[in-house]
């Protein structure tokens, strides 16, 4: 196991942010680690990487306890804190330099050309840090995160404030570090789990309300259905709301409907009402549940996302 995490609890006062949460991450796996802001996530972060000691509970990284064996830990995390703090007046390459040293790199030199290449930072390495866009600062930040070749990463909110393009640069550097390292991510946006994540956990007010994979998660345990439907006429939605199983009827254009209900006979029931009654349909599909709508239920937050 990579990451185990065992009755974590953080209070900074009287403020719980961290509610004696427990879970794990295999070796190999990228964990999504999502909630809404100030759920608890950087403070869980925090205490993996050793920056903070937990109120109670207990946490190991790769077998070694955060407590006891802290340098063991470090030596096996990289970290890319959120907001990235970097010494601004360094050049590139002397960051990365000092960032080695600070992570007793055997071969220093030799490794900051690798992790340099690895992600994308010829062209700018003789530059100083306060003059690099923010797309390449976050690449500085996963080179020092990974400088010492860990075996886990957590990475903190790491596309924020990145523009679309450098959101895909960036993600694909992650998704190509995960084929050798545990990678833990912080994020609020949906694609970006979608997009590189095997399992989520979320965390909502310092308590975990869901830790599976993707599928289960909107599938599962939170299932609720959608139907897409166009009709070759004006139908009402009184009508359409009597159909068994519906919960609740969208209008989405000339026609169309998205008719969402709670029983997996739901596009059977839409179908036979259709028939019965001699709509005639030009249109019928299921809908996923999208992994916005399930965090929306599981965290009862519309905004943030
Ligand atoms: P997230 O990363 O999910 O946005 P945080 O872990 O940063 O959440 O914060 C969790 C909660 O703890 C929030 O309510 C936040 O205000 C509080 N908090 C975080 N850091 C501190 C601190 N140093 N002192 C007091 N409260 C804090």
């Amino acid at each position: 196991m990579s990451i185990e995490v065992n009755q974590l609890t953080k209070r900074y006062g009287e403020q719980v942010a961290v509610n004696s949460i427990s879970f794990e991450v295999r070796k190999g796996e990228i964990i999504g680690f999502l909630g809404p802001n100030g759920a608890g996530k950087s403070t869980t972060m925090k205490i993996l990487t050793c920056f903070i000691p937990p109120t109670e509970g207990s946490a190991k990284v790769c077998g070694f306890d955060i407590g006891e064996n802290s340098i063991e830990v470090r030596k096996r995390v990289g970290y890319l804190p959120e907001h990235n703090p970097l010494y601004l007046e360094m050049f590139v390459k002397e960051y990365l330099r000092f960032a080695a040293d600070l992570g007793g790199v055997k071969k220093p030199k030799a490794r900051v050309q690798e992790v340099i290449e690895l992600t994308g930072l010829v062209r700018e390495q003789h530059k100083k840090l306060k003059q690099l866009s923010k797309g390449y600062r976050q690449r500085v930040g996963l080179a020092q995160a990974i400088i010492h070749d860990p075996e886990v990463l957590i990475l903190d909110e790491p596309t924020s404030g990145l523009d679309p393009n450098q959101v895909v640069e960036m993600r694909d550097l992650i998704r190509q570090l995960g084929k050798e390292k545990t990678i833990m991510i912080s994020t609020h946006i949906m694609q970006e789990v979608e997009a590189i994540c095997d399992r989520v956990i979320i965390i909502d007010k310092g308590n975990i309300v869901a830790n599976d994979t993707l599928d289960n998660l909107r599938n599962k345990d939170n299932a609720s259905f959608a139907v897409r439907i166009q009709f070759g006429s004006a139908i009402s939605e009184q009508d359409l709301k009597q159909i068994s199983g519906v919960t609740q009827v969208l209008k989405t254009g000339e026609n169309q409907w998205r008719i969402e209900g709670n029983i997996p006979e739901l596009r059977q029931n839409v179908s036979h009402f259709a028939l019965a009654n001699n709509y005639e349909v030009l249109e019928l599909a299921s809908e996923k549940n999208s992994l916005e709508d399930v965090f929306r239920k599981l965290t009862g937050n519309v905004g943030n996302i």
